[in-house]
């Protein structure tokens, strides 16, 4: 991400902002300036032009906001248009795909916030009519399925989630609780999906309570003295959600587990029996929090 800011240099009403952002994957290039009034602004748009074209042939979305943000408000919403003529890209198939129509509702993306402003990308999804998949929305090179968060943001927020509770991280940089744990979710199946389990030794289980009232999740952790790490999050601290977890890992890395530590609550109780009778169960929850 580029960033670059002149402001108020000539007086307070002469203010520019202009953000370039690269999405890491893909590297296809997202450009945003939002300017005001300064008459150096068009070279710097034309520096981060060419900033961008070392990345190679544009994103399918160029750039556009010009939407500054007010003094205020302390949010910045950068709207974003598809490069005219360019081929959205089907979510199914992940290949460009004839266009169908444009939703005209924007979506709201919160990307990092800087400087204490929160910072939106804005844009109207559009739905392509794809040959394999039929009518479906467009694939976006910032975000992800139904999260309203950008890629870029639910790592930012994963990683300050490992430093600090859920909720610090939620305070520190005004997001709500679900959007954190949105992020540490996206990041554990992102996990999943390019890991090697290996074996596993210890593991720990613990639930947290999910918002006001009794919504629970269930949080399962890899306590092996060289390795640490959450290995799966699931809805609810039922039987059936902690046997998904050992559906998960299957019969063979469940059969390796020497040791297991878990609070009391029966459900969790009975699974251990269940999959993994030849650990050792060590009924010690402060124990897992002091190994996390
Ligand atoms: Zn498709």
């Amino acid at each position: 991400m580029y960033f670059v800011h002149d402001a108020a240099a000539n007086g307070p009403k002469l203010r520019f902002f202009a953000i370039a952002i690269v999405d890491q994957y893909s590297r296809a290039c997202v450009r945003l300036a939002v300017e005001t009034s300064i008459p150096a602004a068009a070279q710097v748009i034309r520096e981060l032009e060419t900033a961008n074209l070392e990345y190679g042939k544009p994103s399918p979305c160029a750039l556009i906001p010009i939407a500054a943000a007010p003094d205020a408000s302390q949010l910045t919403s950068a709207t974003v248009r598809p490069r005219k003529r360019s081929a959205a890209i089907c979510s199914g198939c992940h290949q460009p795909a004839p266009g169908y129509d444009q939703s005209p509702t924007p979506r709201r993306f919160e990307f990092i916030g800087f400087w204490g402003y929160l910072v939106f990308l804005v844009y109207c999804m559009r739905r392509v009519n794809c040959e394999q998949c039929g009518v479906l929305v467009e694939e976006v090179p910032w975000g992800m399925g139904k999260h309203s968060s950008t890629k870029v943001h639910m790592h930012f927020l994963g990683h300050w989630a490992r430093k600090l509770s859920w909720k610090e991280t939620a305070e520190e940089f005004r997001t709500s609780w679900d959007k954190v744990h949105d992020a540490v979710a996206y990041l554990v199946t992102w996990g999943l999906a390019h890991r090697v389990l290996g074996q596993i030794r210890a593991i720990g289980v613990d639930e947290i309570q999910r918002g006001k009232g009794h919504k629970y999740l269930t949080l399962v952790y890899q306590i092996d003295l060289c390795c640490t790490r959450l290995l799966w999050i699931g809805k609810e601290r039922t039987v059936k959600t902690f046997r998904e977890f050992f559906t998960m890992i299957g019969p063979e890395v469940s059969a390796k587990i020497e040791f297991v530590c878990s609070d009391m609550w029966k459900p969790y109780l009975g699974v251990i029996r269940e999959k993994c009778s030849q650990a050792l169960n060590i009924l010690d929850r402060f124990h897992i929090v002091a190994k996390v």
